[in-house]
């Protein structure tokens, strides 16, 4: 987590999210939801976060935080952690007070090693993976435009998303 305010948020979610459809709900009253007192990390289960709902699982599979939101009709970014909702976008906070808007890549996750396989990062010397991460039907300024206005204000974001219509 980012900060504490996130860590309380995350906590009060995962003893909270209705248990048909958060699939872990009962190992995360038993045993939290994070990886040790640091509170950084979520915790993982057989191989996966504990928010994770598995395939199969009848409340829905994927991210049981994400699910809550939809059924709060709420917006995700405001459940997940921060850094679920910004990948694949990452700012980079510069001295002078501006900011970088990029995709995040490998060594940003594990200073470039190959701990971490996931579709999104760039992996060297794979062309194939790397060119059908960065490919859509639609412009990331539309697609990931809460995300944008999430991480670099709105009228940004809006900028962004009218470029390129
Ligand atoms: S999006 Fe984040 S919180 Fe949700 S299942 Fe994936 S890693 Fe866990």
């Amino acid at each position: 987590m980012i900060d504490e305010d996130e860590a309380l948020r995350i906590a009060a979610l995962g003893l909270t999210i209705d248990e048909a459809i958060f699939q872990y709900a009962d190992a995360a009253f038993e045993g939290g939801v994070f990886s040790d007192e640091n509170r950084t990390n979520t915790r993982v289960i057989d191989g996966a976060c504990i928010f994770h709902n598995r395939p199969g699982f009848a409340g829905g599979e994927g991210c049981a935080l994400h699910l809550a939101a939809m059924q709060d009709d709420e917006n995700p970014i405001e459940y997940k952690p921060s850094i679920c909702w910004q990948a694949p976008l990452k700012v980079d906070h510069h001295d002078d007070g501006s900011k970088t808007l990029r995709p995040w890549k490998r060594p940003d996750w594990d200073g470039g090693l190959e701990s971490m396989a996931w579709c999104c990062t760039t992996k060297g010397g794979d062309d194939e993976a790397l060119a059908s991460a960065f490919v859509g039907d639609v412009t990331v300024g539309e697609s990931l435009h809460a995300e944008l206005r999430g991480l670099v204000g709105p009228e940004i974001a809006v900028q962004l998303r009218e470029r390129h219509r």
